[in-house]
């Protein structure tokens, strides 16, 4: 397990604070860890060495003095993940909606999986602050040169870029596959004009564990995505996608789609709260596509993620009960029936299948040690698909 993490920990670089300090307070300790002499200053040279470069390559500038802190994995975890003492109402809502839509199990908890997340990174930048954590930064490796490159990208953008982090899931994945995706193409650049390193290799999607997949979107898809704009129009093109973003997950995925909204007159409209909703909020194609994975092979979840639409999820808590609604409108009726039967049948082979007399509806009932989960899934109407939820748990 420590083997892989670190491994883990060398793919990723991470600028994670900025996507969730909307969610967490972010707290941030002065006091960073100590490092050697040697260390220090092989690390700064690097750092201003590479700045030059990738400036080159970016072709913007860095005007600024970078602050380099140092500080380990034990300090990302503190500062930066939630804590399992005070977690927000909004991240167990989260939580509750991954379990019962099976990107997470029963038995896993968000905030450990989010902790595990955050002690992932070899860097990271807030503003003119670059992270180096030393537990998993060697100056002295070919690595750390893809690492830098990536970081001072985000030193750029944060100096040419005003970037407003959406409300919506969604929304917030894309514009992150935009940041993510430039400091991976400049990475790989840099690379190979230099010489002095390897490109990272790509990150792709892992089956077994669907929640770090779903936070590694940015990752996975981010550079595809740029390296598309790039190549239709250069750097000129990349810039101009930080005036109007991606809205979704899809226009990442599918970046001709991203193409004509950017040349259209249409623009992002935010989750909206609603009264008696605790969460609303939109997952996206490529939450339905690991859902999919989950319940069906990975070539006609592809195939039905393909005609997403839209979708909605809207959380209700009252007392010991949580009702959830998650509606997915397809552009195609055909991938509306298939999503609504691929669902029914994965219910089916995994909960009681409860009649009419009970219910509303045909619905499905899972028991999960004091919680009862009862699923209602309508074929709203050709193109629509809706998942009705019910949570109920017993407090011993
Ligand atoms: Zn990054």
């Amino acid at each position: 397990m420590k083997d892989r993490r670190i491994q883990l920990g060398i793919i990723f670089f991470i600028i994670f604070f900025i996507a969730i300090s909307s969610i967490y307070n972010l707290r941030k300790e002065s006091q960073t860890v100590n490092v050697s002499i040697e260390y220090k200053e092989k690390t700064l040279a690097e750092i201003s060495r590479i700045r030059d470069q990738v400036v080159a390559i970016r072709e913007l500038n860095i005007t600024k003095n970078i602050d380099v802190r140092f500080v380990d994995k034990e300090w990302a975890i503190r500062n930066w993940a939630p804590r399992s003492t005070d977690v927000p109402e909004e991240l167990k809502l989260r939580e509750l909606f991954y379990k019962t839509t099976f990107l997470i199990d029963w038995n896993q908890s968000i905030v450990s999986l989010s902790q595990e997340w955050v002690g992932l990174f070899v860097a990271a930048s807030s503003g003119y602050t670059l992270y180096i954590n030393i537990d998993y930064f060697n100056p002295d490796s070919q690595y750390s040169r893809n690492v830098l490159a990536h970081e001072l990208t985000h030193i750029i953008q944060y100096e040419h870029f005003r970037v407003n982090w959406p409300s919506c899931t969604d929304a917030r994945n894309a514009l992150a596959a935009l940041v993510e995706g430039d400091a991976g193409l400049v990475q790989r650049l840099y690379c190979s004009y230099t010489k002095e390193c390897e490109p990272s290799e790509p990150w792709t999607v892992d089956y077994n564990n669907l929640y770090l997949s779903f936070s590694a979107f940015p990752y996975i898809y981010g550079e595809i995505f740029v390296d598309y704009l790039y190549r239709e129009g250069g750097w000129e093109l990349v810039n101009a996608a930080y005036s109007k973003p991606p809205i979704d997950t899809y226009m990442v995925m599918y970046p001709k789609s991203y193409i004509e909204y950017l040349r259209s007159n249409v623009s992002y409209t935010p989750c909206v709260a609603e009264a008696k909703a605790d969460l609303v909020d939109t997952m996206g194609a490529f939450y339905l596509y690991l859902v999919l994975s989950k319940m069906t092979n990975i070539s006609y979840a592809s195939l039905i993620t393909k005609e997403w639409k839209s979708d909605k999820v809207v959380i209700s808590r009252n007392g010991d009960t949580t009702d959830i609604k998650w509606t997915i409108e397809f552009q195609e009726d055909n991938a509306a029936q298939a999503f609504y039967e691929t669902l029914r049948n994965y219910l089916a082979s995994r909960a009681h299948v409860v009649h009419k007399e009970s219910l509303n509806d045909t619905g499905y009932l899972m028991k999960i040690d004091n919680t009862t989960v009862i699923y209602n899934v309508l074929l709203e109407s050709s193109n629509t698909v809706t998942i009705n939820i019910k949570v109920t748990s017993k407090l011993l």
